[in-house]
């Protein structure tokens, strides 16, 4: 059956990029029997332009349809004058939420072309290829009570709530181990069981989930020694799941490991596995426009989507295979440039 791609290039560099990804899409689509049709709707300033709102209900609606959203990124300072809600950045927060897209991946890998761009040295980040898996729709970012309280005497307390239901534990946990299943076979749950209770919860419902999954080697580790062991020794890890707040600070870490923020895809995936797909940059004002824009983070992408979402992990490895290859070529956009290597862009 035809799968459906809702393309989204918002704002900045996000049609340069997209514009690539597209090309790859329809490239794949013709010489590789790739069973998609594509469709472009407007996201962001983009929809905020043309229908005065930074998520259109036609956008909204095709969305929904969709079997997979390909986006480029939204933002610029064109719109930072505007009121919150009809910011661009609401667009991108409003899709994730009305699409319930729970898990976050964030791959950490380092090509070997680039090592020097890391913040590590080779011996310890060489070859690193990690995934890390957060919590996207709970804990400290949506808990209830939160708020700023002023006491009678005037001074004031503030307060936020890490919340987790078991059901937001399991479907991510879950979802966790099937990842690991498509790649090392290895698991680590990250928590913070010897402090807090929501973290003992999240910890015995990974081991129950993990019973699903007897092939799935499943370790835990504290919140504070994972982050020293993302610096000290990252490839001890294969896929890292871990809730929403310990997982936005992880894997920023992990992804200064790998060098430029041009080469770093992510995926937001729903409980069906549907998903949206986007480089973790933004939309790059300062250098939109110039053909300078790095497309690969979104090329990369595409690779996710069609590993996660489209069921093709053939095609997704031709993908990795053929980004490999253009390093290896030594064809570089500027932010991945080093002596010796050949200047490209996007503008052709
Ligand atoms: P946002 O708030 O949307 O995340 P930002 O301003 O925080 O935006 P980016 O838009 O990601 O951050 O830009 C940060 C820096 O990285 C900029 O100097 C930008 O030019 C550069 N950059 C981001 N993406 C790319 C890319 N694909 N290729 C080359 N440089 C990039
Ligand atoms: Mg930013």
């Amino acid at each position: 059956m035809t799968k459906k791609i809702l393309v989204l290039p918002g704002d900045g560099i996000g049609p340069e990029i997209v514009a690539e990804a597209s090309k790859l899409l329809n490239a794949l689509r013709q010489d590789h029997g790739l069973n998609v049709e594509l469709e472009e709707a407007p996201v962001g300033g983009a929809g905020y332009d043309a229908a005065g709102k930074p998520l259109p209900d036609e956008t909204l609606h095709l969305a929904k349809e969709a079997d997979a959203i390909l986006l480029g990124a939204v933002g610029g300072p064109r719109y930072d004058t505007l009121d919150w809600e009809l910011r661009p950045e609401r667009g991108l927060l409003g899709l994730r939420s009305e699409l319930a897209l729970f898990a976050n991946l964030r791959p950490a890998i380092l090509y070997p072309q680039l090592a020097s761009a890391s913040a590590l040295k080779p011996e310890i980040v060489g070859g690193l290829d990690i995934m890390i898996l957060r919590e996207l729709t709970g804990g400290a970012y949506f808990g209830k009570p939160r708020g700023i309280h002023t006491r009678d005497d005037g001074t004031r307390e503030g307060f936020n709530t890490i919340r987790y239901d078991e059901y937001e534990i399991e479907r991510i946990a879950r979802s966790g181990f099937e990842i690991a299943m498509k790649r090392g076979k290895r698991l680590c749950s990250v928590d913070k069981a010897n402090v807090l209770e929501v973290s003992q919860l999240w910890r015995e419902v990974v081991e129950q989930v993990a019973r699903d999954f007897p092939r799935v080697e499943l370790s835990h580790m504290y919140v504070d020694n994972a982050a020293m062991q993302l610096v000290r020794a990252p490839k001890q890890f294969d896929v890292i799941v871990t809730e929403n707040m310990f997982g936005d600070i992880l894997s920023d870490a992990a992804a200064m490991l790998t060098g430029s923020i041009g080469m770093l895809p992510s995926a937001s995936l729903d409980a069906a596995g549907k998903g949206m797909y986007e480089p973790i940059h933004g939309s790059a004002p300062d250098i939109a426009g110039q053909g300078v824009a790095n497309p690969l983070a979104t090329i990369l992408s595409v690779s996710m989507m069609l590993r996660y979402t489209l069921n093709e992990p053939t095609l997704a490895d031709l993908v990795d295979a053929a980004v490999s290859k253009v390093l290896d070529q030594g064809l570089r956009t500027p932010d991945i440039w080093t002596e010796g290597c050949q200047k490209v862009g996007t503008a052709q």
